[in-house]
């Protein structure tokens, strides 16, 4: 036996890093085990980097709630670990008189989730905040943000390791059995031990959960491609300019988003793929963005294009679903805690997630802070 933990946290993501940092708070032997050479390697490495307010979810739900819970804590997390973010604020366009009524409903929903601020504004206004985007009015959401998710998600990692929490990188979980005092875990760098379970592996945990006998969730992975624009074009938005979102499950639309380093991301796309180790960028996608791009902000300068690249979903929703489906955050065996589906805003919501997931496990376990 290599190792006895008392908690077992499987994926070195923003949520894995996140639930490590939370519980390293507590009198207890933390295990975060990652297959890839780093944290940060896995979808938390290639996402748009915003931290969402609460415009799309469905009012009750997980990712409502977590989302605007974990957009609240970052301002003082984000200073607490030193991690640069910004409120640099969100325009939801419209260009239709039926895309002005989408407003309303992103407005009412918004509203019913507890996001304040919320303004819808018209061409003219928008044109004095945004004097490169044309529309008949915006939806104005001042207190969304943006931030380098990998930063993040390091830095979670990080002072949940000076808080003790021991770190294993290329370490991939092959399987698991459940033993009378826990789950003994089978990995490249040998066996483990521990009490409790807490299945973080983002677009492997149905793999993971199915190794316990749980095989009862599908993930559809699903690719979201980006354009970079040189950091010379920073002064065309000053703020996130998003279209309505298309009827599609779970996609925002293709939109822009300032970088903290100065560029202007373009994307993602939305692609269902069968190969969850697929991230490349395609000629199909790229002409997508160009045409996507270009209907905010028709002056886009198309040779400024200096990168691509794209990151893949964890989708918990078939690709022939029309409503996206609620993140799963579930103790689906004594002691064995699956989360599943933590697609977008699971950047934004995992502090939050980290909360609950502790508030789980205190169920169970005493957890007394250190
Ligand atoms: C295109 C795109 C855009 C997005 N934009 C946003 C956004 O703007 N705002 C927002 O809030 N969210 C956004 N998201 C969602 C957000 O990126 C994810 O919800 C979040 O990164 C998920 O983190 P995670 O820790 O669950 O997964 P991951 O970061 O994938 O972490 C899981 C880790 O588990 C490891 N692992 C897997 N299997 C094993 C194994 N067998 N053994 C050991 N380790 C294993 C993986 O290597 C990985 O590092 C976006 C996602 C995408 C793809």
């Amino acid at each position: 036996m290599r190792d006895k933990s008392d908690i077992l946290v499987i994926g070195a993501g923003v949520v894995g890093g996140a639930i490590a940092r939370e519980l390293s708070k507590y009198k207890v032997k933390i295990i975060l085990i990652e297959k890839e050479n780093d944290v940060s390697y896995g979808v938390s490495k290639a996402n748009s980097g915003v931290l969402h307010t609460g415009l799309y979810y469905p009012p009750g739900s997980l990712k409502a709630k977590l989302c605007v819970e974990g957009r609240l804590m970052f301002p003082k997390l984000a200073t607490q670990l030193n991690v640069p973010y910004k409120l640099c604020g969100k325009h939801v366009i419209a260009r239709t008189e039926d895309e002005c009524k989408d407003l309303e409903n992103l407005k009412n929903v918004g509203e019913n989730n507890g996001v304040k601020g919320l303004k819808i504004i018209s061409g003219e206004e928008l044109k004095k905040q945004e004097p490169n985007i044309d529309a008949i009015s915006a939806l104005y959401s001042p207190v969304a943000g943006i931030i380098p998710p990998y930063l993040f998600t390091i830095a979670s990692a990080e002072n949940a390791l000076e808080n003790g929490v021991k770190i294993l990188v290329n370490t991939k979980v092959l399987d698991i059995k459940e033993v009378d005092s826990g789950y003994k875990l089978k990995t490249t760098k040998g066996v483990f031990h521990s009490t409790i379970i807490v299945n973080s592996a983002g677009l492997y945990a149905d793999r993971i959960s199915a190794m316990i006998g749980l095989d009862k969730y599908k993930l559809y992975p699903c690719r979201g491609e980006y354009l970079l624009l040189d950091k010379n074009c920073s002064s065309l938005i000053n703020s996130m300019i998003y279209p309505v979102p298309p009827k599609v499950a779970g996609v925002l639309g293709v939109h822009l988003t300032p970088t903290l380093e100065g560029n202007i991301l373009i994307g993602p796309t939305a692609e269902f793929i069968r190969n969850r180790e697929a991230p490349a960028t395609t000629k199909e996608k790229i002409k997508q963005l160009i045409d996507g791009a270009k209907q905010l902000l028709p002056k886009i300068p198309l040779n400024q294009i200096i990168y691509a690249f794209s990151g893949v979903r964890s989708k918990i929703t078939p690709p022939e679903e029309k409503d996206s489906r609620d993140f799963i955050i579930q103790e689906d065996l004594r002691n064995f805690f699956n989360l599943i589906g933590i697609e977008s805003p699971g950047l934004t919501s995992a502090p939050a997630i980290a909360k609950m997931v502790v508030q789980m496990i205190e169920q169970n376990i005493d957890l007394t802070e250190k």
